[in-house]
């Protein structure tokens, strides 16, 4: 089920926010952002996974009302750093959860991995507008979060930089008019290596993007293009076209964001420069603008932009991506969990760059497909992928 566009809200006069996942690196750009404008926002909750020393500092730094950690062996190291300071402190998975539900106009959803599924899922029940980087959460929960979404009347501001594209250029009231959506990509750091070298691919170079400033594990997504893929199902279940109808295009250069082209063959485009910070301001301020201190684009200068179909002999995460997606139901929640698993592990050095991809599609051969019914049923496909990919991982 597609998403249609939400109703704008009358915006506040100082909007109040929580950022889930504020130490990573979405997290760092959005807090950047309300630094620069302290008296547009007022913070209420700020979580991490294990950085207790960076959470603390932003806390803080913005005056959160509480900073919450899910890794419960660092909360005294987190209520230490933060002692005498007033802000509250808490741990734990439930505490995530309750961080979410905090009332707030507005919630960055930049945990990385389904590790965001619940709490995202929380934010979006008490109605919120949410900036959804998390694109984890949507792969995996699909319909079921655009049901959630549309039934707490909550507002979804994608920040992927090819979903905000499109978002500013989608016609929501006329869809029948669209073509279809142009996803770029850049290619990442391996689209012209050589093909028979990339099985020595090693953890750095894979994280080491031409053009963007990312955390490891969707460095590692960009680098086999499952990142792509993931956008892909992303685009489908928060765009009313069939899937068929969206197609990727590589665009080394990364200006055009993505693209939508209409019936009578206009194609309307969103340009900028590589800068998260762009898409999250249009997120943040949404309905309105907000200035972004991201460099701008001087066409100019650039010169050239050029355009290539993916080279999926290279990258398979595309077709294994666009296979999950037309098998549906449960299909995309496998892929995602097998995914993380795989690429985890590689990033620890336990296997190579193209077991990434193979692993994820023994995952999807090894574990049947059904129709999601419940979310429950997420849950547990999650798990059971999971276990099977790492089984397939331990052979
Ligand atoms: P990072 O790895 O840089 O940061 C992840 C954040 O989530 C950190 O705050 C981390 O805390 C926290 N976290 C990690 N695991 C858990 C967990 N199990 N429970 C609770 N919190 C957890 O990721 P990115 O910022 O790069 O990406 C975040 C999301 O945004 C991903 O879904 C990604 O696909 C998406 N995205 C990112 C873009 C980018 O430019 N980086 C662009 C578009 C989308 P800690 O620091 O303590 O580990």
């Amino acid at each position: 089920m597609a998403m249609t566009q939400p109703k704008p809200r009358v915006a506040a006069d100082v909007r109040s926010v929580s950022v889930l996942g504020s130490t990573g690196s979405v997290g760092c750009n959005t807090l950047d952002l309300i630094a620069r404008h302290p008296e547009k926002f007022s913070v209420k909750a700020l979580t991490a996974n294990r950085n207790a020393a960076l959470l603390a500092d932003q806390a803080k730094a913005v005056r959160a009302e509480i900073a919450v950690i899910a890794d419960e062996t660092m909360l005294p190291e987190l209520r230490e750093r933060l002692k005498g300071t007033g802000i509250k402190t808490a741990a734990g998975r439930r505490a995530l959860i309750e961080a979410a539900a905090r009332p707030s106009d507005w919630l960055m959803a930049a945990i990385v991995g389904s590790a965001g599924l619940e709490p995202t899922l929380e934010a979006v029940r008490r109605g919120a507008i949410i900036g959804l980087a998390n694109k984890e959460c949507v792969v995996s929960a699909g319909e079921f979060f655009c049901r959630e979404v549309a039934s707490a009347g909550a507002s979804l501001i994608p920040v992927d930089s090819e979903h905000s594209a499109i978002y500013q250029v989608f016609d929501f009231e006329r869809p029948d008019l669209v073509e279809r959506i142009i996803l770029t990509a850049s290619g990442g750091p391996f689209r012209t290596r050589a093909i028979d070298s990339l099985k020595s691919v090693t953890p750095e170079e894979a994280v080491a993007h031409p053009n963007w400033s990312m955390g490891a594990k969707i460095s590692v997504d960009s680098a086999t293009m499952m990142n792509k893929g993931l956008e892909l199902i992303e685009a489908f279940h928060l765009f009313p076209v069939p899937a068929d109808k969206i197609d990727i295009l590589v665009h080394p250069q990364s200006v055009i964001h993505s693209m939508v082209e209409y019936v009578d063959a206009s194609v309307l485009a969103q340009l900028g420069t590589p800068d998260m910070r762009t898409p999250i301001a249009y997120a943040l301020a949404w309905p309105e603008r907000m200035p972004a201190p991201s460099p701008k684009l001087r066409l100019e200068d650039i010169a050239t932009l050029t355009f290539e179909a993916p080279d999926t002999e290279r990258f398979p995460a595309l077709n294994i991506a666009r296979d999950a997606l037309n098998a549906g139901g449960s299909a995309p929640t496998i892929l995602n969990a097998a995914n993380e698993v795989a690429v985890r592990r590689f990033l620890e050095g336990g296997i190579g760059y193209l077991d990434i991809c193979r692993i994820v599609a023994e995952t999807l051969a090894k574990v049947p497909a059904e129709p999601l019914i419940s979310l429950a049923q997420v849950y547990d496909t999650d798990k059971t992928a999971r276990r099977v990919a790492e089984s397939l991982l331990k052979n």
